[in-house]
């Protein structure tokens, strides 16, 4: 088996335009990956009725007024 003098010069060629093509699909998906924008969780305090927003993201807050643990406000 030969290989041919374009095969021996297409095929680095193609790899290499394949790892480019996938960095950057990998940038490109993860800059558009969702909790990018950073997006701040409401909470009702289930004991005072005191309403707030957190940015951390977490399943439960900590109430600014009462220090009561809140579950995120179904939105
Ligand atoms: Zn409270």
């Amino acid at each position: 088996m030969t290989t041919s003098l374009p095969t021996v010069l297409f095929v680095p060629f193609f790899f290499s335009l394949v790892a480019v093509l996938g960095c950057w699909l990998y940038y490109a998906l993860r800059w558009r990956a969702p909790g990018r924008p950073q997006r701040s969780r409401i909470y009702r305090c289930a004991a005072c009725g005191h309403v707030y927003a957190d940015p951390r993201d977490r399943p439960m807050a900590r109430c600014s007024r009462c220090g009561t643990m809140n579950d995120v406000l179904k939105r």
